[in-house]
């Protein structure tokens, strides 16, 4: 049987070029697609099993990674976006058409990833970007339709293509997530 995970990884993960300057990303609309200009690298690169995410249609994870909210333009057709879930820590800014996520941004400032924006990096139109480098929330395909018997077989690929599977984040971004909390405790303190 054969394990999908993500289109833009099931023939191998593409090292990025070391030297993207950033790019624009483009919604699947054929008619006035919402364009939203990224500037630099993306970072934190990674496979993320949760089910909010968007993945394209058949993927099992999607591809998502980080950029300085800054950095972030829309550029065309803004009018089509809108807030997938106001609750939601992430706001993911989406093409009510398509319904593809341009964007996610977190206004809560003291968030641990509060000035990072979530983006999809496969949206690009000229690839070279960050490749991914592991895989968050693996458990979590479970709650989008994947039967628990599957998991050793997907956990396997994913260690093939070199993504490291977590149940959560990768140790680095857990790491800042708390470094973050005992920073906030003592300046309480
Ligand atoms: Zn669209
Ligand atoms: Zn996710």
């Amino acid at each position: 049987m054969t394990v999908h995970i993500h289109p833009s990884v099931d023939n191998g993960v593409k090292a990025g070029s070391g030297s993207f300057a950033g790019g624009t990303l483009v919604c699947k609309c054929k008619d006035r697609p919402v364009k939203v200009g990224i500037r630099g690298d993306v970072a934190h690169n990674h496979a993320c099993g949760c089910s909010k995410c968007w993945k394209p249609e058949g993927a099992t994870f999607s591809v998502v990674a980080v950029v300085p909210r800054d950095n972030v333009t829309v550029l065309e057709n803004g009018d089509k976006l809108q807030v997938v879930d106001a609750s939601a820590t992430i706001q993911r800014h989406a093409c009510k058409v398509c319904g593809t996520h341009m964007y996610g941004r977190i206004e809560n400032k003291a968030h641990p990833f509060y000035g990072l924006d979530f983006i999809h990096p496969e949206l690009f139109e000229h690839g070279g970007s960050a490749a991914p480098g592991f895989a968050a929330f693996v458990s979590s395909v479970i709650e989008s339709g994947v039967d628990a018997k599957e998991m050793p077989g997907i956990r396997a690929r994913l260690k093939e293509l070199g993504l490291e599977p977590y149940d959560c984040l990768s140790p680095a971004l857990m790491d800042a997530i708390s470094s973050h909390v005992a920073q906030s405790r003592a300046k309480a303190a």
